[in-house]
Protein backbone atom coordinates (compact mmCIF):
# COMPACT_ATOMS: atom_id res chain seq x y z
CA UNK A 1 0.00 0.00 0.00
CA UNK A 2 1.35 3.44 -0.63
CA UNK A 3 1.10 6.17 1.83
CA UNK A 4 2.38 9.06 1.39
CA UNK A 5 3.83 12.12 4.16
CA UNK A 6 2.93 15.33 2.68
CA UNK A 7 4.35 18.51 4.38
CA UNK A 8 1.90 21.16 4.26
CA UNK A 9 3.81 23.96 5.53
CA UNK A 10 5.21 24.54 9.03
CA UNK A 11 4.91 25.44 12.45
CA UNK A 12 6.69 26.95 15.31
CA UNK A 13 5.80 26.87 18.37
CA UNK A 14 7.32 28.17 21.70
CA UNK A 15 9.41 25.14 23.39
CA UNK A 16 6.92 25.33 26.48
CA UNK A 17 4.08 24.41 24.34
CA UNK A 18 5.98 21.29 22.85
CA UNK A 19 6.67 20.31 26.15
CA UNK A 20 4.59 21.90 29.27
CA UNK A 21 5.87 22.80 32.36
CA UNK A 22 3.93 23.52 35.44
CA UNK A 23 0.31 22.45 36.15
CA UNK A 24 -3.49 24.30 35.60
CA UNK A 25 -3.36 27.38 34.16
CA UNK A 26 0.51 28.39 34.89
CA UNK A 27 0.90 25.07 32.44
CA UNK A 28 -1.26 27.53 29.69
CA UNK A 29 0.56 30.78 30.30
CA UNK A 30 3.98 29.09 30.53
CA UNK A 31 3.39 27.86 27.17
CA UNK A 32 2.04 31.26 25.64
CA UNK A 33 4.50 33.55 27.03
CA UNK A 34 7.83 31.21 26.90
CA UNK A 35 10.56 33.37 24.95
CA UNK A 36 12.16 30.53 24.08
CA UNK A 37 10.31 28.79 20.48
CA UNK A 38 11.48 25.72 18.46
CA UNK A 39 12.77 25.59 15.13
CA UNK A 40 10.20 24.98 12.26
CA UNK A 41 8.40 21.74 12.62
CA UNK A 42 6.65 20.07 9.92
CA UNK A 43 2.55 20.03 9.63
CA UNK A 44 2.30 16.52 7.88
CA UNK A 45 -1.02 15.13 6.34
CA UNK A 46 -1.07 11.39 5.25
CA UNK A 47 -2.42 10.18 2.29
CA UNK A 48 -3.17 6.16 1.71
CA UNK A 49 -3.87 4.53 -1.47
CA UNK A 50 -5.71 1.84 0.05
CA UNK A 51 -8.01 -0.57 -2.24
CA UNK A 52 -11.17 0.66 -1.01
CA UNK A 53 -10.47 4.31 -1.61
CA UNK A 54 -8.34 6.98 -1.04
CA UNK A 55 -7.64 7.88 2.92
CA UNK A 56 -6.37 11.20 4.19
CA UNK A 57 -5.48 11.68 7.53
CA UNK A 58 -5.67 15.49 8.77
CA UNK A 59 -5.74 17.96 6.06
CA UNK A 60 -2.77 20.82 7.46
CA UNK A 61 -2.93 24.41 7.36
CA UNK A 62 -4.15 26.76 4.55
CA UNK A 63 -1.98 29.01 2.47
CA UNK A 64 -3.03 32.50 4.32
CA UNK A 65 -2.17 30.86 7.85
CA UNK A 66 1.11 33.31 8.20
CA UNK A 67 -1.33 36.20 8.05
CA UNK A 68 -1.50 38.32 10.76
CA UNK A 69 -5.09 38.40 11.10
CA UNK A 70 -5.65 34.64 10.27
CA UNK A 71 -6.35 34.23 14.12
CA UNK A 72 -9.41 36.30 15.29
CA UNK A 73 -8.40 39.31 17.28
CA UNK A 74 -9.45 37.48 21.06
CA UNK A 75 -6.37 35.40 20.39
CA UNK A 76 -3.31 37.22 20.74
CA UNK A 77 -1.94 34.77 22.77
CA UNK A 78 -2.16 31.90 20.25
CA UNK A 79 -1.05 34.18 17.40
CA UNK A 80 2.17 34.95 19.46
CA UNK A 81 2.84 31.08 20.52
CA UNK A 82 2.19 29.89 16.78
CA UNK A 83 3.72 30.62 14.12
CA UNK A 84 3.39 29.46 10.64
CA UNK A 85 5.07 29.02 7.36
CA UNK A 86 2.67 28.10 4.14
CA UNK A 87 2.99 28.76 0.41
CA UNK A 88 -0.21 28.32 -1.57
CA UNK A 89 1.11 25.57 -3.80
CA UNK A 90 1.73 23.70 -0.23
CA UNK A 91 -1.74 23.07 0.43
CA UNK A 92 -2.78 19.75 0.81
CA UNK A 93 -4.51 19.96 -2.67
CA UNK A 94 -1.91 21.46 -4.94
CA UNK A 95 0.53 18.94 -3.69
CA UNK A 96 -2.06 15.68 -4.11
CA UNK A 97 -2.65 16.65 -7.17
CA UNK A 98 1.17 17.14 -8.38
CA UNK A 99 1.15 13.43 -7.05
CA UNK A 100 -1.12 12.37 -9.42
CA UNK A 101 -3.61 12.19 -6.60
CA UNK A 102 -7.31 14.33 -7.23
CA UNK A 103 -8.77 15.60 -3.92
CA UNK A 104 -12.35 14.95 -5.41
CA UNK A 105 -11.59 11.41 -5.09
CA UNK A 106 -10.88 10.90 -1.69
CA UNK A 107 -13.19 8.89 0.27
CA UNK A 108 -12.40 9.08 3.60
CA UNK A 109 -10.75 12.44 5.55
CA UNK A 110 -10.28 11.21 9.13
CA UNK A 111 -9.32 13.76 11.55
CA UNK A 112 -6.83 12.96 14.53
CA UNK A 113 -8.35 16.02 15.99
CA UNK A 114 -9.87 19.65 14.75
CA UNK A 115 -7.07 22.11 15.96
CA UNK A 116 -6.13 24.99 12.92
CA UNK A 117 -2.91 23.59 11.36
CA UNK A 118 -5.14 20.31 11.14
CA UNK A 119 -8.19 21.44 9.78
CA UNK A 120 -7.55 23.86 7.46
CA UNK A 121 -7.63 21.84 4.16
CA UNK A 122 -10.68 20.60 4.70
CA UNK A 123 -12.05 22.92 1.45
CA UNK A 124 -9.63 20.65 -0.72
CA UNK A 125 -12.52 17.45 -0.02
CA UNK A 126 -15.99 18.19 -0.80
CA UNK A 127 -16.91 14.68 -2.01
CA UNK A 128 -14.83 12.75 1.14
CA UNK A 129 -16.54 11.79 4.32
CA UNK A 130 -15.22 13.04 7.27
CA UNK A 131 -14.53 11.09 10.30
CA UNK A 132 -14.22 13.04 13.54
CA UNK A 133 -14.53 11.49 17.15
CA UNK A 134 -17.73 12.57 18.55
CA UNK A 135 -16.05 13.76 21.82
CA UNK A 136 -14.19 16.20 19.34
CA UNK A 137 -16.80 17.44 17.44
CA UNK A 138 -18.98 18.43 20.41
CA UNK A 139 -15.96 20.36 22.26
CA UNK A 140 -14.95 21.76 19.26
CA UNK A 141 -18.32 23.58 17.85
CA UNK A 142 -19.81 26.80 18.88
CA UNK A 143 -18.61 29.78 21.23
CA UNK A 144 -17.15 26.81 23.64
CA UNK A 145 -14.87 25.72 20.69
CA UNK A 146 -13.97 29.35 19.72
CA UNK A 147 -12.92 29.99 23.44
CA UNK A 148 -10.83 27.02 23.04
CA UNK A 149 -9.19 27.63 20.17
CA UNK A 150 -10.55 26.21 17.97
CA UNK A 151 -11.15 28.38 14.45
CA UNK A 152 -14.61 26.53 13.90
CA UNK A 153 -15.75 29.88 11.99
CA UNK A 154 -12.97 28.82 8.83
CA UNK A 155 -14.77 25.21 8.41
CA UNK A 156 -16.65 25.19 5.21
CA UNK A 157 -20.28 25.71 5.42
CA UNK A 158 -22.32 22.96 5.80
CA UNK A 159 -19.49 21.02 7.26
CA UNK A 160 -21.24 18.04 8.81
CA UNK A 161 -18.60 15.07 9.60
CA UNK A 162 -19.14 11.44 10.58
CA UNK A 163 -19.03 11.41 14.90
CA UNK A 164 -16.86 8.88 15.21
CA UNK A 165 -17.96 6.55 18.46
CA UNK A 166 -15.43 4.02 18.94
CA UNK A 167 -18.18 1.24 19.31
CA UNK A 168 -15.95 -1.56 18.41
CA UNK A 169 -14.30 -2.77 21.47
CA UNK A 170 -11.10 -3.08 22.88
CA UNK A 171 -8.11 -3.37 20.86
CA UNK A 172 -4.33 -4.19 22.38
CA UNK A 173 -4.34 -1.63 25.14
CA UNK A 174 -6.52 0.60 23.97
CA UNK A 175 -10.44 0.50 25.68
CA UNK A 176 -12.31 0.88 22.08
CA UNK A 177 -11.55 0.80 18.83
CA UNK A 178 -13.82 2.04 15.35
CA UNK A 179 -13.12 -0.27 12.11
CA UNK A 180 -12.77 1.80 9.10
CA UNK A 181 -12.21 -0.37 6.25
CA UNK A 182 -14.00 -3.80 5.65
CA UNK A 183 -10.91 -5.16 5.32
CA UNK A 184 -10.04 -4.13 8.71
CA UNK A 185 -6.84 -3.12 8.32
CA UNK A 186 -7.64 0.56 9.33
CA UNK A 187 -8.81 1.45 12.53
CA UNK A 188 -9.59 4.25 14.60
CA UNK A 189 -8.80 4.65 18.29
CA UNK A 190 -9.29 7.07 20.65
CA UNK A 191 -6.08 8.76 21.82
CA UNK A 192 -7.52 12.14 23.74
CA UNK A 193 -5.22 14.32 26.12
CA UNK A 194 -3.81 17.03 23.99
CA UNK A 195 -7.65 17.65 22.96
CA UNK A 196 -10.51 16.07 24.72
CA UNK A 197 -11.99 13.92 21.45
CA UNK A 198 -8.23 13.07 19.88
CA UNK A 199 -8.07 10.00 17.77
CA UNK A 200 -5.42 8.21 16.36
CA UNK A 201 -5.16 5.60 13.09
CA UNK A 202 -3.96 2.52 13.22
CA UNK A 203 -3.16 0.71 9.50
CA UNK A 204 -2.09 -3.00 9.35
CA UNK A 205 -0.11 -3.65 6.39
CA UNK A 206 1.15 -7.06 7.66
CA UNK A 207 4.59 -5.83 9.97
CA UNK A 208 4.55 -3.23 11.68
CA UNK A 209 1.75 -0.95 12.28
CA UNK A 210 1.49 2.80 10.87
CA UNK A 211 0.18 5.11 13.28
CA UNK A 212 -0.84 7.97 12.28
CA UNK A 213 -0.76 9.64 15.59
CA UNK A 214 -1.86 13.37 15.00
CA UNK A 215 -0.24 15.41 18.40
CA UNK A 216 -0.01 12.90 21.04
CA UNK A 217 3.30 13.92 21.26
CA UNK A 218 5.25 16.48 19.14
CA UNK A 219 7.95 13.50 18.75
CA UNK A 220 8.76 10.12 19.53
CA UNK A 221 11.18 11.58 21.93
CA UNK A 222 8.82 13.36 23.86
CA UNK A 223 6.17 10.13 24.07
CA UNK A 224 9.16 8.21 25.17
CA UNK A 225 9.96 10.84 28.10
CA UNK A 226 6.33 10.33 28.69
CA UNK A 227 6.16 14.62 28.36
CA UNK A 228 2.60 16.00 27.90
CA UNK A 229 2.44 19.29 26.18
CA UNK A 230 1.73 22.40 27.47
CA UNK A 231 -1.85 23.77 26.00
CA UNK A 232 -3.10 19.95 26.19
CA UNK A 233 -6.76 19.76 27.78
CA UNK A 234 -6.47 16.82 30.07
CA UNK A 235 -2.38 16.69 30.99
CA UNK A 236 -3.46 12.63 32.76
CA UNK A 237 -4.63 11.48 29.79
CA UNK A 238 -2.45 12.49 27.88
CA UNK A 239 -0.01 10.47 29.86
CA UNK A 240 -2.72 7.19 29.67
CA UNK A 241 -2.01 7.99 26.01
CA UNK A 242 1.48 7.74 26.09
CA UNK A 243 1.11 4.84 27.98
CA UNK A 244 -0.86 3.07 26.00
CA UNK A 245 0.56 3.90 22.71
CA UNK A 246 4.05 2.43 24.22
CA UNK A 247 2.18 -0.99 25.24
CA UNK A 248 0.61 -1.16 21.73
CA UNK A 249 3.94 -0.82 20.54
CA UNK A 250 5.57 -3.38 23.07
CA UNK A 251 3.00 -6.26 21.87
CA UNK A 252 3.37 -4.70 18.33
CA UNK A 253 6.09 -3.39 15.88
CA UNK A 254 4.73 0.20 15.73
CA UNK A 255 6.42 2.65 13.63
CA UNK A 256 5.21 5.69 15.53
CA UNK A 257 4.10 9.22 12.86
CA UNK A 258 3.05 12.26 15.09
CA UNK A 259 1.90 15.09 12.74
CA UNK A 260 5.29 17.39 13.75
CA UNK A 261 7.75 15.49 14.06
CA UNK A 262 10.88 16.40 11.90
CA UNK A 263 11.52 12.28 12.05
CA UNK A 264 7.64 10.90 11.38
CA UNK A 265 8.56 10.90 7.71
CA UNK A 266 11.96 9.09 7.58
CA UNK A 267 10.64 6.69 10.16
CA UNK A 268 7.47 6.10 7.51
CA UNK A 269 9.73 5.58 4.46
CA UNK A 270 12.27 2.73 5.83
CA UNK A 271 9.19 1.61 8.25
CA UNK A 272 11.56 2.43 11.39
CA UNK A 273 9.42 0.88 14.62
CA UNK A 274 8.96 2.27 17.50
CA UNK A 275 10.91 0.80 20.61
CA UNK A 276 9.47 1.44 23.94
CA UNK A 277 12.72 0.81 25.94
CA UNK A 278 14.55 2.60 23.17
CA UNK A 279 16.91 5.33 24.44
CA UNK A 280 16.99 9.02 22.36
CA UNK A 281 20.88 8.01 21.66
CA UNK A 282 19.94 4.42 20.10
CA UNK A 283 17.75 5.97 18.14
CA UNK A 284 19.51 8.86 16.82
CA UNK A 285 22.06 5.94 15.79
CA UNK A 286 19.05 3.67 14.09
CA UNK A 287 18.10 6.71 12.27
CA UNK A 288 21.79 7.72 11.19
CA UNK A 289 22.17 4.78 9.29
CA UNK A 290 19.04 4.82 7.22
CA UNK A 291 20.45 8.46 6.43
ZN1 LIG B 1 -3.22 20.04 18.04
Amino acid sequence: MKIHAIETGRVRVTERWREGEGDGLRRLLNAWFDKATTGWLPVHVWVIEHPEGLIVVDTGIPADANRPRYFPPFMPLIQRAAVFDIAPEEEIGPQMRALGLEPRDVRWVVMTHLHQDHDGGLHHFPSAEVLVSRDEWSFACGLRGRMNGYLNQRWPRGFAPTPVDFEDGPLGPFPRHASLTRAGDVTLVPTPGHSPGHLSVLLEEGEPTIMFAGDTSYTEDHLLRMVADGIGTDLEAEIETHRRILAHAAQRPTVYLPSHDPDSAGRLAHRITLDPHGTAAARVGRLGKVA
